[in-house]
């Protein structure tokens, strides 16, 4: 496992950036978020995530609410202290349920919200690529599916789904999907959930034209 740095803000900036120039988190869609050994450092609510700079972030305490707000200067500003992303509850969900996991990515896709309508109500079967090794699989594990929840309106209601369901049942692989809204990706640490987040991506770009080219 890499070693996460004390303070993750700088490449969650760097890759944000990366993901917002795709349009895969375009405005200020999408969340980042990497646990530090002071907490779980997010991208705050309703900042552009083409530019966000190391005030642009909330640090969480275990229990979801806001720690001190180091990083942020005492000085005098004009801006109002940043919220956290309205999508917390998810990434903590995610940190909850896999011990191992030191970040959290959820992007909006246009590939993962027409991949999500590819499959049944709760899962999306994933053709056998060799990309799927990415994410840690070998042959013998395939065929997998990828997990697809439900959008509800209480961002807190999609994360309790999803606790209930994967300790039910952990996923094949670190990948959910919520129907019209995105994908969520964790590893151990930020880059690769990078990785995971392109990885998916390629996927479900795949199943996308696939469809398309009627295969
Ligand atoms: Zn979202």
């Amino acid at each position: 496992m890499t070693k996460q740095r004390l303070d993750p803000r700088d490449t969650l900036i760097r890759h944000a950036a990366v993901f917002h120039a795709r349009g895969w988190m375009a405005g200020t869609a999408g969340n980042l978020s990497a646990r530090a050994d002071d907490g779980v450092w997010i991208t705050a609510s309703g900042r552009s995530k083409g530019a966000l700079s190391r005030a642009d972030f909330v640090r969480l305490a275990p229990d979801g609410t806001p720690a001190s707000p180091k990083g942020r200067t005492a000085a005098k500003t004009a801006a109002p202290a940043p919220r956290p992303s309205a999508e917390s509850g998810i990434h903590l969900a995610i940190y909850r349920l896999f011990p191992e996991a030191r970040a959290c990515y959820h992007v909006h896709t246009v590939e993962s919200n027409l991949a999500a309508r590819l499959g049944t109500t709760d899962w999306l079967p994933l053709p056998a690529l060799e990309m799927l090794k990415g994410f840690g699989l070998a042959p013998s594990d395939l065929p997998v599916a990828a997990p697809v929840f439900d959008n509800l309106d209480r961002v807190a209601d999609i994360a309790h789904d999803i606790e209930r369901r994967f300790a039910a049942e952990p996923p094949a692989l670190p990948v959910l999907l919520i129907r019209n809204h995105g994908l969520t990706t964790w590893g151990p640490d930020m880059e690769a959930a990078f990785n995971h987040v392109e990885l998916a991506e390629y996927v479900f770009r795949y199943l996308v034209v696939a469809r398309l080219l009627r295969l």
